[in-house]
């Protein structure tokens, strides 16, 4: 890309285009039974692929929770298929605390501006601007690229890649690998730029704890009271520490930021996560179990003692770590509070090797020649989660060459979420090379 390139030049091309149209349809996902949908952004870009000439499918799991799949035929139809997802709805956003319209799409400082401009509609527009960009080119993958645009990503996929997955497996068929989203964006390290390649996901695991009491009037004396009860729980919970434990991703990523920073042999891993500078949000909870009490329910009335309260937990473990975390949590909770496992999902690592893992590096080198690309576990979960039930290996590589003085992790779900336009531009180059390529 010219480097002189303005911002409406920028704004023009087809992949900020793509993007500022997703974010201008409202597709909030407010949670269970309370979501926009994703009817209109999924006609949207059904037309985009079928003018380029895929055949799309729709699948609507609920009303207006739909789910588009494309196949585009490769040279080689006995390699196994690569897929290439995201998800079309966004977290709510309050336009009260934004400097922009978060529906508006604006172009503003050389960014796109919006809701869903980092998670994730300007990787969907990537995609979409790829495969266009390809076909005009009359070009063809060596193998199938299964594409897929998934409903119902923010609240636990039920509508989306979960229900697809279940309903309508044999879409996915000789699927391989798959890459998608929270992955492939640059870090500053010591002045070097840095790709976090996402090779792996902790389990997610929302427990509910119950703690039961003698209901009475609020005027007698109470040895047994439930809120009591349910407050000491939390607060063993929420006050115990985790320890630092490095998987094979995590212990490969600190060693190559160390040394990326010339950090001394023996550097405390918190230290190192902070020499990834903004990455360190990520890199930081990746290195233990996190445990966070996210809801308090208990009492109706200031003169009534209740039966029972609850809170929810919000518990994201290791791979290999979700018993013993579970277990120490039941301890922890202690008598008279029961612990109840409500979402499960589990937690995903793959090797930071192989040929998808090889061809990533050198298509992201050969558009930024002195790129570092490092593996990292995500602390969160994505679609990757539900496919994994097929065997498909879920990778995150969004490609992004962002500033290096951009705290990009905090848009995600963040107030003002913005991209920069020729960050976009730079993604969908990587992933035209990288779809055609690999
Ligand atoms: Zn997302």
């Amino acid at each position: 890309m010219n480097q002189h390139t303005g911002e409406a030049d920028l704004a023009d091309t087809e992949v900020v285009r793509i993007a500022r149209d997703l974010i201008r349809m409202d597709t909030s996902n407010h949670g269970p039974g309370k979501a926009e949908g994703e009817a209109e952004a999924t006609d949207y870009c059904r037309a985009l692929l079928e003018e380029a000439g895929l055949r799309c499918q729709v699948f609507e799991a609920g009303k207006d929770r739909t789910n588009l799949v494309a196949r585009w035929p490769g040279r080689d139809p006995g390699l196994p298929a690569l897929m290439v997802h995201g998800h079309l709805d966004v977290v709510p956003a309050d336009p009260a605390d934004w400097s922009v319209d978060p529906f508006g799409g604006e172009v503003r400082d050389g960014m796109l501006w919006g809701r869903g401009a980092v998670d994730m509609k300007g990787t969907d527009a990537m995609i979409l601007a790829s495969v266009r960009e390809a076909i005009r080119r009359g070009e063809q993958p060596r193998r199938d690229i299964v594409l897929c645009l998934f409903a119902d990503e923010e609240s636990g996929c039920a509508h989306g890649s979960a229900w697809l997955v279940d309903e309508h497996p044999h879409l996915f068929e000789g699927v391989g690998n798959a890459i998608s989203e929270v992955g492939g964006y640059s870090v500053d390290i010591a002045g070097r730029r840095a790709y976090l390649l996402q090779t792996g996901e902790k389990g997610a695991l929302w427990a509910k704890l119950t703690a039961e009491g003698t209901a009475g009037h609020g005027s007698q004396l109470h040895d047994d009271n439930a809120l009591v009860r349910l407050a000491e729980a939390v607060g063993r919970i929420g006050r115990t520490t985790w320890p630092v434990t490095l998987t094979d991703t995590t212990a490969e990523l600190l060693e190559r930021v160390r040394l990326l920073a010339g950090l001394p042999l023996g550097t405390d891993p918190s230290r190192i996560a902070e020499a990834a500078g903004f990455g360190a949000r990520f890199i930081k909870p990746s290195l233990q179990n996190v445990v966070n009490v996210t809801m308090f329910n208990g009492g109706y009335k200031a003169n009534v003692v209740p039966e029972r309260a609850g809170a929810v937990l919000d518990v994201r473990c290791l791979p290999g770590h979700r018993d013993a975390v579970l277990d120490r949590i039941r301890g922890l909770a202690g008598p008279g509070v029961r612990v109840d496992v409500e979402t499960d999902l589990p937690a995903l690592e793959n090797p930071f090797d192989g040929d998808l893992v090889g061809r990533i590096a050198e298509t992201l080198r050969r558009h930024d020649p002195d790129a570092e690309v490092l593996p990292y576990l995500l602390p969160a979960g994505t679609d990757n989660k539900p496919l994994s039930r097929l065997g498909i290996r879920g990778f995150g590589f969004a490609p992004l060459r962002l500033p290096a003085d951009l705290d990009f992790p905090s848009l995600f779900h963040g107030v003002d979420e913005r991209v920069p336009l020729d960050s976009l531009v730079f993604g969908r180059e990587v992933l035209t090379d990288l779809l055609l390529g690999y």
